[in-house]
């Protein structure tokens, strides 16, 4: 069988490489160094106490010079041995680029079985070495001709262990040191105009999920900032220092699920997922307030947490999708982008995935992601409330106006004429009312039919509109009935309009039919308001008995109303002399 032929090739090669096994040596026979990919080993201290007398006798296990060994292996010993086969001593430079993460880093030479020099560095006390750079631990070493140097390093980490190791010549050293931090500032500055941007949007629309979005957006920023190196590169600062700015870890996560709740309006909406992200954020506010006071313990479930988060989050999300939320799409692309990248950090910080320059950085590259398609996400959004405004307006407009002839409707036309009379009250001017009706309009439904009816009513709408002034208040009582409010117009003034518009009337013309043009004409009763005492329903009754009495005698026609029964101390003082 051939599989079975190929697994015993593969036994026996995995057998071999035990058998051949020897530590991990690094030759150097060149000028121009620049080790950055070779084999070291390691050994993990957990009772933290172990001395480089002891470590140097025990055996190390075989890694890459880039290695993440996860939460369990704070205090861990590295072991490099370097053969310089050349036959001239070379001086290097070790390079621990992640330093500035670390509390301290001991570093033990030893040449022919012999201590020749060691050195502690402390970031909490980086005074006192020319070590760091820029977040960089450098360390000069010089290797003589045709001999072999081990370095043992003990790297005790804050929390999860992560440690690359460089050999460098001169010149690569300081070309390293001078490009480092680019891509990380730029990240930041990303972020950073995001905020920015998203604070103005605050002050612009007032809607919570922006704060909670800039808060997020802080968080990545500072959480980048800090474990990429960028704070103690720019500020010089290490170790206790700004140690605690890893909280933003927590809060991260927290103003994003805020974000959700917020954007989703998950409170009144959806019940149950709003439950599972307030779940979420006690816990994940448990943690901060336990980091608070000690922040190393506190980040040892950090990554579980992560997982967990991104579990319910994405299960919260897709659920949201199922149930048609517009926006849930979109946040779940980002989200998406969020939970690969930083599934794969998290694989990294776990010591499950070696570390290489995407997976150690998918922390960044996810929030950076996740970032973007949220700001789309805001955008959208208001997009969306700007849609459901319009259409609230179009609804209010529709409830106010009559679909027929697009004037406004009884239900409208009486709190505005309300408010008219007040205001005529206010300037003291005078308000008069119209009262229309077609007359004989029963005949043309019925010789024409009811569209041409409709025609008819239309027509005649568009009359009054073109007929009236701006300040007017035209409504269609209903049927063939309207009504017209006149502010700062009198009697006169309002029977000589009406004139004009039953004119106007008489030249309407609908046609029915191939050889019938239909024409109608009106009846109008107007009535001059007592501002000081009467109601538009009264003012209303008088100019609906005007209309009767013009239709009464022969219709289109205008009749003017009775003046209104006034009940002055001259009225009272005649009704009881007499
Ligand atoms: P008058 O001169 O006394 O006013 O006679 P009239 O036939 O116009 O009588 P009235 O005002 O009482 O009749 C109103 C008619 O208008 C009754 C109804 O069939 C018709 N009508 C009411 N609303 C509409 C409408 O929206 N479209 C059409 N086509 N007809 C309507
Ligand atoms: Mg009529
Ligand atoms: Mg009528």
């Amino acid at each position: 069988m051939d599989l079975h032929r190929h697994l015993s090739l593969f036994v026996l090669l995995q057998l071999a490489t035990v058998l051949a096994w020897a530590e991990p040596r690094v030759s150097i026979d060149q000028h121009q160094i620049s080790l950055t990919d070779f084999r070291i080993g390691y050994h993990v201290d957990p009772s933290q106490e172990l001395t480089f007398e002891e470590v140097r006798t025990l055996s190390f296990t075989e890694t890459g010079n880039r290695t993440s060994l996860g939460t369990n292996a704070r205090v861990t010993w590295f072991k490099l041995i370097l053969d310089n086969t050349s036959d001239t001593g070379q001086r290097v430079f070790v390079h621990l680029p992640h330093a500035y993460h670390l509390k301290s880093v001991a570093i033990y030479q030893e040449r022919n079985g012999e201590l020749v020099h060691s050195d502690l560095l402390d970031m909490n006390r980086i005074a006192d070495t020319d070590m760091m750079f820029r977040g960089t631990a450098v360390y000069p070493l010089f290797l003589p001709a045709d001999q072999s140097t081990t370095l043992y390093l003990r790297s005790f980490s804050y929390s999860h262990q992560w440690l690359a190791i460089e050999v460098l010549g001169a010149y690569a050293s300081r070309h390293t040191l001078v490009s480092i931090n680019t891509d990380i500032a730029l990240m930041v500055g990303m972020l950073l105009a995001l905020v920015f941007y998203n604070g103005l949007l605050y002050f612009a629309t007032s809607r919570k999920e922006n704060i909670f979005y800039s808060l997020y957006l802080i968080s990545g920023l500072v959480w980048i900032a800090l474990s990429y190196g960028l704070i103690a590169s720019v500020f010089d600062i290490y170790g206790d220092a700004i140690f605690k700015l890893n909280l933003s870890l927590f809060t991260m996560p927290i103003f994003l699920l805020l974000f959700m709740m917020a954007i989703f309006e998950t409170k009144i909406s959806y019940p149950t997922e709003h439950r599972f992200l307030q779940g979420l954020i006690v816990l994940l506010g448990g943690t901060l307030i336990w980091g608070v006071f000690d922040i190393s313990a506190a980040l040892k479930p950090a990554s579980s947490l992560a997982a967990l988060m991104m579990v319910v989050t994405l299960t919260v999300g897709i659920s949201l999708y199922r149930k048609g939320h517009p926006l849930a799409k979109y946040f779940l692309l980002g989200h998406s982008l969020f939970v690969v990248f930083n599934g794969i950090a998290v694989l990294v910080y776990k010591g499950l995935v070696p570390p290489s320059y995407l997976s150690s950085h998918g922390v960044g590259i996810g929030i950076m992601l996740e970032a973007l398609t949220l700001a789309f996400v805001i955008s959208h959004r208001i997009k969306l409330l700007e849609d459901i405004r319009t259409s609230q307006e179009e609804l209010k407009k529709q409830a106010s106006t009559d679909p027929l002839t697009r004037l406004y409707n009884r239900r409208f036309f009486f709190p505005e004429a309300n408010y008219l009379l007040e205001l005529a009250k206010e300037k003291d001017i005078p308000l008069s009312i119209m009262i229309l009706d077609i007359d004989h309009f029963k005949r043309v439904n019925d010789h024409y039919g009811h569209a041409c009816g409709d025609q008819v009513i239309i027509k005649l709408a568009e009359i009054l509109k073109e007929q009236s002034r701006a300040s007017d208040l035209i409504a269609r009582l209903g049927g063939e009935e309207f009504v017209i409010l006149l502010p700062d117009t009198n009697l006169l003034e309002t029977s000589q309009y009406a004139e004009r518009i039953r004119i106007a009337a008489e030249d309407l013309e609908v046609i029915a039919n191939v050889n019938k043009t239909v024409h109608v004409a009106i009846s109008i009763g107007v009535a001059e308001l007592d501002t000081e005492q009467e109601s538009i329903e009264s003012a209303l009754a008088r100019a609906d008995k005007a209309l009767y009495q013009a239709k009464n005698s022969g219709r289109n026609r205008v009749c003017r109303a009775e003046p209104p029964v006034r009940f002055g101390s001259d009225q009272l003082a005649d009704h009881f002399t007499t």
